[in-house]
């Protein structure tokens, strides 16, 4: 089965957040399955610089008002098609705006020619590559169904992933006019959404099925806190809606052989964490002593709850914790990170910016991570934490829920646990579930034994890769 994957970025190329994990891993993790996926990703400035041998396999000339080509590529066992455009990607910045952290205002644009391009090769209108299949990933992706909806009689069969349902690529009813979609398009079964166009509301409109990448999320998704004004298209299409959790790739996040460890380590030898612990406290400026040492890596913004950590931190510090943060985003809530550190040198510190080596080092060296999102599709880092023994503590909702089990009682004597969830997600209900990471942390065996589950527990891909692979065959099945 032929599988083309569009993606807007996709990891090691092009990485800004989880999406470019899952989109870098599936590939590989496929395999197995008899699916050979395809992945097209825009020409972005970083990603053009890291291929080595192209082929040309189509020339726009004027793609929405640019000339575009499309080029095979292949890197780290990915199999690339690249939409070459330079008027839309070759730009100083990242993938969606500038470094001032403004979106492009040609966003509209730039992905519709994108999921254009995409819908037009997967049907082999652009050069030899056909495929069986499309799998497109949240709103940027989002219009290829819909375009393959209006140009074939009998569509392709597609997927379409949510990754978060909070980015809709949302714009002005009066860009439709250019986005080569017939006028019959724009209603309320098309793209027209709220007033205006809403790209993802129109794949999740064209696609075949639909998936989110949590169960948990899957059902969130049908309520307004969660589907931010697409909870009624969700429910109505509930029947293909399905909840596939994310895995990771074992083969990068591995603790026995990480390159960015100071010292490796397995279940059998937790002893050696301690080294990449003194390592993670150098690098902050960090006390080294007993106390638990409490790690965050992540976007920092609203979603993801740091407000609400940020605002306790003078009281976890009182409990005898450090703290260590590695993130970027909202300047109030870094400014709010950054006071902190002042105000409690050797505890606290924080490194802004995106960081890759440091992000393994801290999994690999932080007793536990804390990821307090008020929402998570499905979130990789407590996944990362299990795998390195980095013990997860997290709110109980979307991923975080389906992938952590919380040190209760029951949980506790059965001997299941691997980590601390908590709920409704408040300052006072993440400083308890703080004091019972602690109350845990001071038995060593109790801590260890939980430490070890979690690097036992299966987050590689192959689960997932069978869900994918069930619902892929289950399509094409239909079609035939
Ligand atoms: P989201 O996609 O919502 O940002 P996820 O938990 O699904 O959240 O994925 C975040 C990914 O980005 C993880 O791989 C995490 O390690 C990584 N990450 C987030 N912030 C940083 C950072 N500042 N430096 C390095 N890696 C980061």
């Amino acid at each position: 089965m032929k599988v083309l994957s569009v993606a807007s970025e996709v990891f090691p190329l092009i990485k800004t957040g989880g999406l470019a994990d899952v989109a870098g891993a599936l590939p590989a993790a496929l395999e197995p399955f008899d699916i050979a996926v395809t992945t097209f990703v825009p020409g972005y400035r970083q990603v053009m610089k890291q291929l080595k041998k192209v082929t040309e396999l189509h020339a726009f000339p004027d793609l929405f008002g640019a000339p575009a080509r499309l080029l095979s590529a292949s890197r780290r066992g990915l199999d690339l098609i690249v939409l070459d455009c330079p008027d839309f990607f070759d730009r100083v910045g990242g993938p969606y705006g500038d470094d001032a952290g403004q979106d492009w205002p040609d966003n509209w644009r730039r992905f519709a020619a994108f999921s254009f391009a995409a819908a037009e090769c997967a049907q082999g209108r652009a050069g030899n590559y056909q495929a069986d299949l499309i799998h497109v990933h949240d709103w940027q992706a989002a219009m290829t169904p819909a375009y393959l909806r209006y140009a074939m009689t009998d569509p392709l069969p597609s997927v379409i992933t949510i990754h978060n349902i909070a980015f809709q690529g949302q714009f002005a009813a009066s860009v439709f006019g250019d986005l080569r979609m017939p006028p019959t398009a724009m209603n309320m079964d098309g793209i027209e959404y709220y007033g205006g166009v809403g790209f993802l509301k129109a794949g999740l409109q064209a696609a075949s099925a639909i998936t989110t990448v949590s169960p948990t999320y899957a059902q969130e998704i049908r309520l307004p806190e969660f589907g931010m004004g697409l909870e009624g298209l969700i429910n109505a299409r509930a029947a293909n809606v399905h909840g596939i959790v994310n895995g990771i790739d074992t083969e990068v996040w591995n603790p026995r052989t990480d390159p960015h460890l100071r010292s490796n380590y397995k279940p059998s030898s937790l002893k050696r964490r301690r080294e990449n612990r003194v390592a993670v406290e150098e690098r902050f400026g960090i006390d080294h002593d007993d106390g638990l040492l409490l790690s965050v890596v992540s976007r920092l913004s609203w979603q993801k709850g740091l407000d609400i950590l940020a605002e306790m931190l003078d009281e976890i510090v009182a409990l005898g914790c450090k703290v260590v943060v590695l993130g970027s985003g909202d300047s109030q809530i870094e400014q709010a990170f950054v006071t902190a550190t002042q105000r409690h040198p050797g505890r606290i510190g924080i490194v802004t910016g995106y960081d890759e080596p440091l992000s393994h080092l801290m999994q690999g060296g932080a007793d536990a991570l804390l990821v307090p999102s008020r929402f998570e599709p499905c979130g990789l880092t407590q996944l990362y934490g299990l795998r390195y023994g980095c013990v997860p503590i997290v709110a109980r909702t979307g991923g975080l829920s389906d992938t952590v089990v919380d040190h209760n009682h029951a949980a506790a004597v059965s001997g299941v646990a691997t980590g601390f969830q908590f709920s409704p997600v408040t300052p006072e209900t993440l400083v308890h579930a703080v004091r019972r990471a602690i109350a845990a942390y001071g038995d060593d065996k109790t801590w260890s034994a939980m430490q070890r589950r979690g690097m036992r527990t299966d987050v590689s891909w192959t689960r997932s890769a069978e869900g994918y692979s069930r619902l892929f065959n289950s399509l094409l099945q239909d079609r035939t």
